[in-house]
């Protein structure tokens, strides 16, 4: 791929910006020595304003998401996009969520540019386990696990029955969930079934990847190491 093209892709700006940048110089190899716009160059090779690209096409990033963002691109209010690096927002592929978190939920959020990674992961066909830790405004009542590992719970408007759930008591209003699909505010609407209201709401881990030390608001790249903890 050209050097313009493969620069305007990941964000720097339209075609006619990036060949601009060309025109002053900003975009060399590692020596400083200058290139031009159609040059074909491996991504690694490039500076511009002598600092290495942004990652290249098919990234995979997690985010720590805070309570109080949407993962959306449109949404008024605060959105996961405003956690990351502004160009990021302007990528060629789009950067999208793999599924979503609700704005009141905190926790593992991944986002990728790579469609077929984010159908492998987000396919209900993959079940690959989602892990939630939530608080609870009423005790529990003790027969949540039944209810919910029963493959039998139908919520409103949906046309065919939940998957069993897994569920752990961690208190008396406290409890872990672990979903294989992911339904509109699933878990919130299934606490609402069995009498209850979700006041915190958690996720913890998404396959074999966990947050780690990663702080509220922080996100990180993640690497051929992660990817194989996923599936
Ligand atoms: N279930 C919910 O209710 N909300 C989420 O964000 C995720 C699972």
């Amino acid at each position: 791929m050209k050097l313009v093209k493969l620069i305007a892709n990941l964000g720097y700006g339209s075609r006619k910006q990036v060949a601009l940048m060309f025109r002053e110089g900003r975009v060399t190899d590692p020596a400083g020595e200058v290139l031009y716009a159609d040059d074909a160059v491996a991504h690694a090779d490039v500076r511009v304003d002598g600092e290495p690209l942004d990652p290249p096409q098919g990234l995979l990033l997690m985010l720590h998401k805070p309570v109080g963002y949407t993962c959306s691109t449109k949404d008024p209010g605060r959105v996961v996009y405003d956690l990351l690096p502004p160009r990021f927002r302007l990528r060629d592929p789009i950067l999208s969520t793999v599924g979503r978190l609700d704005r009141d939920t905190s926790g593992l959020l991944l986002m990728t540019d790579d469609g077929a990674l984010l159908h492998r992961i987000t396919s209900p066909k993959s079940h690959l386990p989602k892990v939630y830790e939530a608080t609870l405004a009423n005790d529990l009542r003790g027969d949540e696990a039944a209810v919910f590992g029963s493959g039998t719970l139908m919520l409103e408007s949906e046309k065919t029955p939940l998957a069993p759930a897994g569920f752990e008591a961690l208190g008396p209003r406290r409890a872990r969930i672990t979903l294989v699909e992911g339904r509109y505010h699933q878990i919130r609407r299934m606490f609402a079934a069995v009498g209850n209201h979700v006041e915190t709401l958690h996720r913890h881990t998404l396959g074999g990847l966990g947050l780690g030390e990663l702080p509220a608001g922080q996100w990180r790249l993640l690497g051929e190491a992660d990817r194989a903890t996923l599936f």
